[in-house]
């Protein structure tokens, strides 16, 4: 991907100081344990996740208010039932801002980074008590806010959508309710990606030069039907997700230098038997992957602060590493600043089985929005993790590849004038 100036100079502006001051002011709260209090009063005394909210909303307003107007500020507020780990009938209030695309057919498109913003420690009924959630989830609602704040001063022809979420720890309660709200909606979500412990926790053995990037295999949403394409075809490795997640590292190589870290993709959808809020989006049908340290420190999340045979238990801002967490900002910011600037996938891409014969014709159709200025067909070996080829073709809707279909994986993305291109499209087969 031709590394882009405009997108390079904007995530640049990310500060890992103002990423320190925002993580500050969360832990700040003192709890922002869904269940805490969210009235006028613990409002106003800035304790407890209402307190939280309101000052999110404020930060998201200030960024807006210095690109003049440019974010529409939001609220998705629900009431979560009673349940498991929620006692009563519970206010949960996702917090974002929209930057709406420049391109009325392609502001439909969009791009979309969150992190949740709520915090627990060891005790799922402790309401009042320390959880400070400095890692968890502080530095994925800080790269959120950081996000919004230098990426507002540019437009793109997509919208970009900067998300923090409430009840992750109650059971990904706030994912799931507005990836709902989006499914119904009919929104166009491309990309969701979901920063969720990225504090890059100074722990002897880890590595502050990558950040792991989880995605999907089989898709959550695929129907029965679509799982026995995909077994037929050997497509178990080309999730949509997985193809954000190609991109990511394609983003990572592109501004190797000055994003400061490599994304190190991990093919399965979350960490072995854990889980977090992209995977309420890969349920409803969408793209959604999963930035997370490369090595996380369990004495540091979801424990009480305290001192015990000389261990120190809980999620404090000390523990955070905020070059690291700015790095992931910068990752972050360059991959939805690309996806926002590039054409719609091409959409109908097809292989043309009618034949058998060694040679592979692929077909497509011009993504809605008119940007696609030429195409490119990539492709990889089966038992490759990532796009090893590139064949420009032009501004054509056919190709043909001196290539057999049996032994590599194809696919198609569109390509601007400038050179930003989309996510790539597996075809399916057409006789
Ligand atoms: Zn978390």
């Amino acid at each position: 991907m031709p590394a882009d100036a405009r997108i390079s100079a904007a995530f640049q502006q990310v500060s890992a100081e103002h990423i320190r001051a925002n993580i500050n002011k969360l832990v700040s709260f003192g709890t922002r344990m869904t269940t805490s209090a969210q009235d006028a009063d613990a409002v106003a005394a800035g304790h407890g996740i209402g307190a939280a909210r309101e000052w999110i909303r404020s930060e998201f307003e200030r960024y807006s208010k210095d690109c003049g107007g440019c974010l529409e500020v939001k609220t998705d507020t629900f009431t979560e039932p009673a349940a498991d780990r929620i006692p009563q009938p519970t206010v949960i209030t996702n917090v974002y801002a929209v930057l709406k695309g420049t391109d009325s057919e392609n502001a439909k498109r969009i791009v979309l980074v969150t992190g949740h913003y709520d915090s627990r420690n060891g005790d799922m009924t402790d309401v009042m008590g320390n959880a400070p959630g400095a890692n968890d989830d502080g530095s994925g609602t800080a790269v959120s806010l950081e996000c919004a704040r230098v990426l507002s001063k540019l437009r793109f022809p997509a919208t970009i959508i900067f998300l923090t979420v409430a009840g992750e720890e109650q059971g990904l309660n706030g994912s799931s309710h507005f990836a709902k709200m989006a499914k119904e909606q009919g929104w166009d979500i491309e990309a969701v990606l979901n920063n969720d412990i990225v504090g890059g926790n100074q722990s002897a053995d880890q590595d502050h030069s990558v950040v792991r990037v989880f995605s999907e295999g089989l898709p959550q949403a695929a129907t029965e039907k679509e799982i026995e394409r995909i077994r037929g075809l050997g497509g178990e490795n080309d999730s949509a997700s997985r193809q954000l997640a190609r991109y990511v590292a394609d983003v990572g190589r592109s501004y190797k230098y000055d994003v400061g870290v490599v994304p190190m993709l991990v093919f399965r959808l979350d960490r072995y038997l854990r889980g977090g809020d992209h995977y309420s989006f890969n349920q409803q049908g969408f793209s959604a992957i999963r930035f997370t340290e490369f090595r996380e420190d369990f004495h540091h999340q979801h424990q009480n602060v305290r001192t015990e045979n000389g261990i120190e238990y809980g999620d404090l801002l000390k523990f955070v590493d905020f070059d690291y967490v700015a790095s992931v900002a910068r990752l972050n910011a360059a991959t939805l600043a690309s996806l926002a600037s590039a054409p719609a996938p091409p959409t109908n891409v097809h292989l043309l089985v009618k034949d058998l014969e060694n040679e592979s014709t692929l077909t497509w159709d011009a993504p809605p929005g008119g940007r696609a200025a030429s195409y490119e067909v990539v492709w990889r070996a089966t038992t490759s993790s990532e796009w090893e080829h590139v064949q420009k073709v032009g501004e054509v809707l056919r190709a043909t590849l001196n290539l057999s279909k049996d032994n590599v994986i194809f696919s198609v993305r569109a390509v601007d004038a400038a050179g930003h291109y989309s996510l790539p499209v597996v075809p399916t087969p057409q006789r």
